[in-house]
């Protein structure tokens, strides 16, 4: 089974390295990620671009527009990109020089959709500083991802990552693809519910469990910890909205793949691991050759 990964990192981000060394073991760079998409069948990822301008700065308002994968000097060719958004930097007198960037980067082949880092950086999503990058998605026809639930930083703000704060902008952005990370955890009900009233939104199953192989031993082997999961996927019966993600470096990939395949029914494996990444990313559906 080939299989996309539609959410990892590989940026110059201090707290991923850390995880990286202390929680999950994974040798983050792209030679070791590359490794661990060979040995387990993934042949493209999605890389979530961030950046920070001092060690642990992250949510950085200070970063400039679009932040993309800086990890090392180039994109590796089995990544494609989402550019992520710093709302901060969108302020007036800024503004036009910001947003002329991220629109010659989202030129770019390799550049599969948008990233917002909701709740990292303090804004609703249908705050209005938004608003001109919901009409560059429209335009170059990429999707919006938002990172949706707990917040890997002590300095984020719930309130801007729940999940139910992407219902009231997809109504106002029906033209719009939008895929919330992390299935909204803990709110993962709430989240399926966003996602089956919807058309237009999709969610990754991301980020769910972050550690190493005791860690993953002892969560899916949690009967409460997996029907927590289960309950939402069940409840919003739409298999073809949801995506395999791992938020790499925060896990290893062969751990992540097991544990999806444990929460998803074997008849809708292939629409989480590949299908439904080719709908929601149209660039990696071309770049796939995919008809
Ligand atoms: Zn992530």
């Amino acid at each position: 089974m080939s299989i996309i990964d539609s959410h990892v990192h590989l940026s110059n981000i201090e707290s991923f390295r850390q995880t990286a060394e202390n929680l999950s073991g994974v040798d983050y760079s792209a030679a070791g990620l590359k490794r661990e998409f060979d040995q387990n069948g993934v042949i493209l990822g999605v890389g979530m671009g961030l950046t920070e301008q001092s060690k642990g700065a992250f949510p950085d308002a200070s970063s400039e527009n679009p932040m993309g994968l800086d990890l090392e000097s180039a994109v590796p060719d089995f990544l494609m990109e989402c550019v992520g958004i710093n709302p901060a930097q969108l302020v007036e007198g800024n503004a036009i020089p910001e947003l002329d960037r991220i629109e010659h980067r989202l030129k770019a082949e390799n550049v599969a959709g948008i990233k917002l880092y909701a709740g990292y950086y303090h804004h609703y999503v249908y705050d209005k500083v938004y608003g001109p990058i919901y009409e560059l998605a429209k335009q170059y026809k990429l999707p919006v991802v938002i990172h949706t639930g707990d917040t890997y930083s002590m300095n984020g703000l719930l309130k801007y990552s729940h999940p139910l704060t992407v219902d009231e902008l997809a109504l106002q952005q029906r033209d719009v693809t939008f895929m919330l990370c992390h299935l909204g955890d803990p709110w993962v009900m709430d989240a399926a519910e966003v996602v089956a009233k919807n058309p237009n939104v999709y969610a990754d199953l991301s980020g769910l469990v972050v550690g190493d192989r005791d860690k993953f031993d002892r969560f899916m082997n949690e009967q409460l910890f997996m029907d927590h999961f289960r309950r939402a996927l069940i409840y919003a019966d739409c298999y073809d909205k949801m995506l395999f993600g791992t938020d790499w470096p925060l896990a290893p990939i062969e751990l992540y793949i097991e544990f999806v395949r444990r929460l998803v029914p074997e008849r809708f494996h292939d629409a989480v691991f590949y299908q439904n990444a080719l709908q929601v990313f149209p660039r990696v559906k071309k770049r796939l050759g995919v008809l």
